[in-house]
């Protein structure tokens, strides 16, 4: 069965096998791991010895996004996400949530955010003292450029905090190129192709220590967890996910062997193939082919009135591949993820298994 979701994702075989042990989280060798583990992912991310941190966290991406916002925004500051879709509503509310102030700039649900129209929400909004940017907005599919609205946030003084959860290990990323970024936050078992159950923030040292005591969470405070990890040599507070943390690192030593760049034209090629083959299908992609990014496509259902969206993704499950049985965009649109140890030729077939799908389900696609 292949997982075609924007996470979790479908892993190799070696991943699978290390994620099959026993490990014990206090162990050395297991610690060793672990502190290599934080070393690849702050390299990975462009990250600069001594200057960033990579710390993981326990749990899905939105517990790393909390702790970050919490960690860095402190009580009284604002914090504005462009509106880009799902992903930065979910944000936005972590942040309310966790009583600080939102702001949010409009952004069309098919447009990228522009650094020019956040400049001017900035200045229109003195009092925001944080952007919150999402990288790879898995809502609808599309890749904004985080670096360049980083460096407007920066141009106008202000911190950020990127959620590269959908981005990380296949986008381009250079935090040594990026000051103002606080806090990059991805997870295991999107485009790393790790199992679920692990967190990353990849935090600027100097600010940490200075966003003691902002937090106002016990679990979720990356200060703390810092400080902890410095006097144990990279021991977790509490409990981790061993054996995530495990299969991560050998997804990881992959994900080098496979090189940052081929992964993403491996996904490129993926989405192209799923793009091009449900076009072929009939079927109409939510996005111009201008705005597609690699990691996710919706499509919109066939104007029929017998499409089933339960119906569909059950006959595609006893065909071998597992897709979203939801609508993540205001407009219904299935979607397929294309990230993942999955290759063009997976892609074609799950686009035949499709082709069998509608027909058994009597659409003339
Ligand atoms: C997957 C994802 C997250 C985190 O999702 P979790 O289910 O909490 O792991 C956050 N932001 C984006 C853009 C994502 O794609």
């Amino acid at each position: 069965m292949l997982l075609l979701i924007p996470g979790p994702v479908t892993t190799a075989d070696a991943v699978k096998t290390a994620l099959a042990q026993d490990y014990a989280p206090w162990d050395n060798d297991f610690r060793a791991i672990v502190r290599k583990l934080c070393t690849d992912i702050r390299d990975a991310a462009g990250g600069v010895p001594d200057v960033h941190v990579a710390l993981p966290l326990s749990g899905c991406g939105h517990f790393a996004l909390e702790a970050a916002v919490r960690t860095f925004v402190p009580p009284g500051g604002r914090l504005l996400v462009p509106g880009t879709g799902a992903y930065a509503d979910r944000l936005q509310r972590l942040a309310r949530e966790a009583g600080r102030a939102v702001a949010t700039m409009e952004v069309g649900v098919r447009d990228r955010a522009q650094p020019a129209r956040l400049i001017e929400a900035l200045r229109r909004d003195p009092d925001v003292t944080h952007v919150g940017l999402v990288c790879s907005e898995t809502g609808s599919g599309i890749c904004h450029d985080a670096p360049a609205l980083a460096q407007a946030a920066h141009d106008l003084g202000r911190r950020v905090i990127i959620d590269a959860v959908s981005a990380f290990g296949a986008l381009p990323l250079d935090l040594s190129a990026l000051p103002a970024v606080d806090a990059v936050i991805l997870t295991s078992n999107k485009c790393p192709e790790g199992p679920p159950g692990a967190s990353f923030a990849v935090c600027r040292v100097d600010r940490l220590e200075a966003a003691r005591g902002n937090a106002g969470s016990g679990s979720l405070d990356l200060a703390d967890i810092h400080e902890h990890g410095k006097t144990t040599h990279g021991g977790a507070r509490f409990t981790p996910p061993a054996p995530t943390l495990a299969a991560l690192s050998v997804a990881m030593d992959l994900h080098r062997t496979e090189g940052r760049p081929a992964r993403l034209a491996r996904y490129t090629a993926n989405k192209q193939t799923l793009y091009d083959g449900i076009r072929a299908l009939g079927l109409t992609p939510y996005l111009y082919a201008a705005l597609q990014g690699p990691i996710i496509v919706n499509a919109e259902p066939p104007a029929h009135p017998g499409w089933n969206l339960q119906a569909f993704v059950h006959a595609l499950k006893r065909r071998g591949f597992i897709i979203s049985n939801f609508y993540n965009t205001k407009q219904p649109t299935f979607r397929v993820g294309c990230i993942g140890a999955i290759t063009p030729g997976d892609m074609s077939r799950a686009v035949d298994a499709m082709d069998d799908a509608l027909r058994e389900l009597a659409i003339a696609a």
